[in-house]
Order: structure tokens, then C-alpha cells, then sequence
């Protein structure tokens, strides 16, 4: 929690329900990554023009379709702020909704975004992966 008179602000989001399992299309509505950038779209543009720095730590990886809508909320931020996203573990879901499960070729659209470390990239190609820790 920030320091009384601090000028960050500490956002805790998380995921607000399961996969449903009835659902005929996968998607990321219930995840905490959607849940930020509803919360950062809904506030008044003068507030928002004023943040620096977005640091965004995870304990999962973002899933593919995450990936693609921080890529695409980052675009639509003022120039200027800082972003800086980490992650403990690598998001790897199995059955339904296997897709979401976090890709190199995921990964790279982050590419606006700092990557700090330790973040782990898919077991399966570790080796390649294409993000790299500025
Ligand atoms: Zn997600």
C-alpha cells in the first residue's frame, strides 16, 4: 500500500468468475486484466492524463485474448506512461478455453510493454521467446 500522500495508486483486480462451461465462445470478460482497463477507460480524462507510470504485476501470465486487448489499451493511452507488466507463473489452461492459454506469439504483443523479470515464458519454447527484459 502506497505511503499517505503518495501520488501512486495501488488498483487490485481480479478474476470475477470461471470459465463457463456452457459458453459457446471463450473469452476474457471475467479476467483481471479486463477488469483494469475497464476500470482505467472509466476515469475522467484529466485524471488519466496525469498518470506516469502503469506497473502492472500478475500472478499469472495474460491470456492470449488479454495479450491482444493490453496491447490495444496501451495504444490508446496518452504518450508518455510507463508501462511495466510482470508476471509468477505462465497461464496454461486445458479442454475448453484451451486457447486462452498464454503464447510466444501472444507474448509479443506486449511489445509496448516493459517486461520485468522473473516472468516466465511458455514451457514448450522458452528458449525463443521473443520478449526480453529491458
Ligand atoms: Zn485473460
Amino acid at each position: 500500500m502506497p505511503p499517505q500522500g503518495s501520488n501512486e495508486l495501488e488498483l487490485i483486480t481480479w478474476n470475477n468468475g470461471p470459465i463457463d462451461p456452457k459458453a459457446n465462445v471463450c473469452h476474457n470478460h471475467s479476467h483481471a486484466e479486463t477488469q483494469f482497463i475497464e476500470w482505467f477507460r472509466a476515469q475522467p480524462v484529466d485524471w488519466k492524463k496525469s498518470v506516469t507510470e502503469i506497473n502492472m504485476a500478475l500472478n499469472v501470465s495474460p491470456c492470449t485474448f488479454c495479450c491482444a486487448d493490453l496491447s490495444n489499451f496501451a495504444k490508446g493511452l496518452p504518450a508518455g506512461i510507463k508501462l511495466k507488466i510482470s508476471w509468477i507463473e505462465v497461464y496454461e489452461t486445458a479442454g475448453k478455453c484451451q486457447e486462452l492459454s498464454t503464447t510466444i506469439e501472444s507474448l509479443t504483443k506486449l511489445s509496448n510493454w516493459e517486461h520485468n523479470s522473473p516472468s516466465p515464458g511458455p514451457k514448450s519454447k522458452s528458449d525463443s521467446l521473443m520478449i526480453k527484459n529491458k
